[in-house]
């Protein structure tokens, strides 16, 4: 890879999951060439966008998709569109939102740092309940004529002690209130494509740099369809708050590509390599003294598939969990794995291309078999 080479960069094998600060995930032939052949020509942006959104919709059971530059663009977006609706004489006020619909509610434990991207158009979020719980009488007083949408983070972000998804939207609906998720890493399941807004979500928000393997700075908006007119009249080419989020050509059809692979997948054979690769390390792990090696189910965003958590203990093993966090990422290529508690680390077959569960394993065992 002498382009990255030529500029003294480190291949880092993913161990660790779709993060942003590693480059999300990596595009496949199909996606490449779909970019690259998006690259080759003008077109009509806003045109484009229509037409990729209606394939997306079709393809994903939708009433209607906006491609945004990633799941983080689809938070501002959506928060747009539930303030304003399809109303083009409004779209020019943010982040000034006085008279207007600028409260979002969110249940207080699913605060995360994403929500950024919901408070940056200038709404502010109305907490509810607590880790002790959230009563419905919590989400009914919250919501009043100014309160544009009820947000609700999918997967490890959501709590037992929170209010059923089902039980929020028929609150909000009672009331008028759009119900959008964001469910950015909640693939696999492919059905989360439709299955959220089947349940009655109104807007539902997906990476497509995550395990879509579209284009890095590519994101789903999928839902109702006033509101993905409302998305389009607050995004680029617009001047408008969505300007600075510009999803180009090539993002909008190496996205398509990439959704119309997602579908075609075979996802078992997929959950089958992740369950080998697993148990495999368990197996490898397991004999070396002061380590042990288990399967963990679900992973970290809460997607349906394994990974392998390993503990030390450094009284025997001589290392402790940062120790062999940071020789990880020293050798070449780096492994980047996630700390698991104080005393282990997760290793994560999602993000591997085949070969590199055995080249992980083995730059695991020669740190753990050479004192730090
Ligand atoms: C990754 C993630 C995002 C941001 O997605 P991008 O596509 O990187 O913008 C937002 N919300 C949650 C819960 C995420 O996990």
């Amino acid at each position: 890879m002498t382009i990255y080479d030529d500029l003294g960069i480190r291949r880092i094998i993913n161990a660790n999951a779709t993060l942003t600060r590693l480059g999300g995930s990596l595009m496949p032939p199909e996606v490449l060439a779909a970019m690259r052949e998006a690259a080759a020509c003008f077109v009509d942006l806003a045109e484009l966008q229509r037409r990729a959104g209606e394939r997306l919709a079709a393809l994903t059971h939708n009433e209607a998709a906006y491609i945004s530059s990633g799941a983080a663009a689809g938070l501002a977006l959506a928060t747009a569109a539930c303030v304003t609706g399809p109303n083009a004489d409004l779209v020019t006020r943010f982040p000034h939102l006085d008279g207007l619909k600028n409260e979002v509610v969110v249940h207080r434990t699913q605060r995360n740092g994403y929500d950024y991207a919901v408070r940056q158009t200038g709404v502010r979020l109305v907490e509810i309940g607590s880790v002790e719980g959230t009563r419905a009488a919590d989400l009914e007083a919250a919501i009043h004529e100014r309160t544009a949408a009820v947000f609700w983070f999918a997967g490890a972000l959501t709590t037992p002690a929170d209010l059923p998804l089902p039980e929020v939207i028929r609150i909000a609906h009672a009331r008028g209130v759009p119900v959008v998720v964001d469910a950015a890493a909640q693939l696999p399941p492919v059905s989360n494509l439709w299955d959220f807004t089947r349940q009655g979500v109104d807007l539902a928000l997906f990476s497509g740099g995550k395990d879509l393997r579209g284009p890095q700075s590519s994101g789903l908006v999928l839902g109702r369809r006033d509101l993905i007119e409302a998305c389009r009249l607050h995004g680029n080419p617009n001047q408008a708050i969505g300007r600075p989020m510009k999803v180009g050509k090539e993002e909008m059809l190496g996205l398509l590509a990439a959704v119309e692979r997602y579908l075609a997948l075979d996802h078992d054979a997929r959950a089958q390599f992740c369950e080998a690769a697993v148990q495999c390390w368990c197996d490898a792990l397991n004999p070396v003294a002061g380590v042990a090696a288990e399967r963990a189910f679900p992973n970290e965003a809460g997607q349906p598939l394994p990974r392998c958590r390993v503990t030390f203990d450094p009284s025997i093993l001589g290392q402790t969990r940062d120790d062999v966090l940071r020789r990880l990422m020293e050798g070449d290529p780096a492994v980047s794995a996630a700390p698991a508690g104080d005393d282990g680390i997760f290793l994560n077959p999602m993000t591997l291309e085949a070969g590199e569960d055995t080249l992980v394993l083995n730059r695991l065992l020669a740190v753990l078999r050479t004192s730090a």
